[in-house]
């Protein structure tokens, strides 16, 4: 497997003065919080990016040693960007191969102990070329230039994840049953208080439709934050479940014949305080913005599949009749529609929203966050307007098309994409490329079952 060796001590040559005051900056930052964690018996940290598969990766630093991390970071190999889901290694125009090495820098504003795994600590973090420079195909940067490029245009993003996972051994209760959550009373209560003792808002927690299938929600945040927390949710729920002896699959499907786990994401326009989701002239109530914005998102939805249902596995979830938002159509309400509009209780005013209902949780949260906006912005510019809403089963509806059935089918729509080539910039735009590619050959003659089973615990 070629993986880099790391570097013990950071390439200082190149870096300018600026640079290095950022990082004693952040060395002072980061000193006064380990001496925070440690009275608090915090003695590692978690330090966390997702890939293109959508797995999340780690490097874990003593809590001793955070300072010096925080200011050079800590050494990770860029051929991680093309694993795939089950660790074999592709290889992209610009990514592969045992040569080079990333800094990853954390987060200290997202330094979080966590509830469930006592004594430890976790930070997302960015990714740095030894330069001192971002590395361009940097995920969670990608989130952010495109929350920057927003608000350029005055537009402040609010997001939020849901999170849907099955527990083995499943249980007994019926969907949406109360008789499940007492069957595990003690188990949702402690993903919830795990949830809360890390300044988590939920919104709420349900079992789903699938045997052993829960939900949560929770607040929503700017989109950087909200895929933090999207990751953050994920490895808390993970951490109590195995607490209570069950297995979590947060992959696409367990059963293939089943319903499946979604990773629907939720959004929301603000400017000057003022949702701009409600309150305009335009369907529903949108204002003109809202509205271009989303029809961006409807628009690109074939397209971005590739970044939200990024695996083969995704396409045994999008199925019709499944609430997974199969069809490239909106509507208010509209739980078979990719994209759902919520106009929020009346007198809610920040509630109103919309839902891509199409994703998964084998996406990039990152990579989800930043190629929304990136869509809704091309809307934006193009002006465009929003087909007629769709109510009822989109299958009975004209103009409701199908979204792509397969992978193969949803890259083709992807690759022809100069938006979302122009805002992920070639390497990463490559790199998604070459992994989605080199899954569908993975899977290539697997059957259903098969690629169920290969894929639902390793998200
Ligand atoms: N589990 C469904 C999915 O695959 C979603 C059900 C719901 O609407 O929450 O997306
Ligand atoms: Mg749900």
């Amino acid at each position: 497997m070629p993986i880099a060796t790391e570097r013990t001590e950071p390439v200082e040559q190149g870096h300018s003065t600026a640079q290095r005051e950022q990082a004693q900056r952040r060395a002072q930052e980061a000193g006064l919080a380990a001496a925070r964690l440690t009275a608090e018996g915090v003695r590692t940290v978690a330090l966390t990016w997702v890939d293109v598969a959508g797995l999340t990766r780690v490097k874990v630093v003593p809590t001793t040693r955070l300072a010096q991390v925080a200011a050079h970071g800590v050494g990770m190999s860029p051929v991680f960007d093309v694993y795939l889901v089950d660790d074999s290694v592709t290889s992209s125009p610009y990514i592969g191969g045992p040569d080079g090495d990333l800094r990853l820098i954390p987060d200290l504003d997202r330094l979080t102990v966590l509830a469930a795994q006592p004594g430890w600590a976790w930070a997302p973090v960015d990714r740095f070329e030894q330069s001192g420079q971002p590395y361009d195909a940097c995920q969670r940067q990608f989130a952010r230039r495109m929350t920057e490029r927003a608000a350029e245009r005055g537009i402040e993003l609010r997001m939020g994840f849901e999170t849907e996972w099955i527990v083995d051994p499943p249980l007994a209760g019926p969907a949406y049953g109360m008789a499940r959550v007492v069957e595990r009373s003690a188990y949702v209560g402690d993903v919830v208080a795990a949830l809360e003792a890390q300044g988590i808002e939920v919104l709420q927690i349900h079992p789903e439709y699938t045997p052993g299938q829960f939900e949560v929600s929770v607040a929503p945040a700017d989109p950087v934050g909200a895929a933090d927390l999207a990751v953050l949710v994920r490895e808390t729920i993970r951490a109590v479940s195995l607490q209570h002896g069950l297995t979590p699959w947060f992959g696409p499907v367990v059963d293939p014949e089943g319903v499946g786990n979604g990773g629907h994401v939720h959004f929301s326009l603000w400017q000057d305080g003022r949702n701009l989701c409600r309150g305009g002239d335009g369907p529903c109530g949108m204002t003109p913005t809202s509205e271009a914005f989303l029809a961006g998102i409807l628009d690109a939805l074939p397209a971005l599949l590739a970044i939200g249902a990024p695996t083969p596995a995704s396409y045994l979830r999008l199925a019709p009749s499944r609430w997974a938002g199969a069809f490239q159509c909106w509507g208010p309400e509209n739980r078979e529609a990719a994209l759902r509009f919520v106009p929020g209780p009346p007198g809610a005013e920040g509630a109103a929203n919309a839902e891509v209902k199409s994703f998964d949780p084998a996406a990039n949260p990152y990579l989800v966050t930043g190629s929304l906006i990136a869509a809704g912005l091309a809307g934006l510019d193009a002006g465009l307007r929003l087909p007629e809403p769709v109510s009822g089963d989109p299958v009975n509806a004209d103009g409701a098309r199908r979204l792509p059935a397969s992978l193969p089918e949803a890259l083709s729509r992807f690759t022809e994409s100069a938006e979302l080539r122009e805002a992920l910039g070639d390497r990463l735009f490559e790199a998604i490329v070459s992994v989605r590619q080199a899954e569908t050959k993975l899977f290539d003659g697997h059957s259903p079952q098969e690629i169920a089973e290969a894929t639902r615990g390793r998200y």
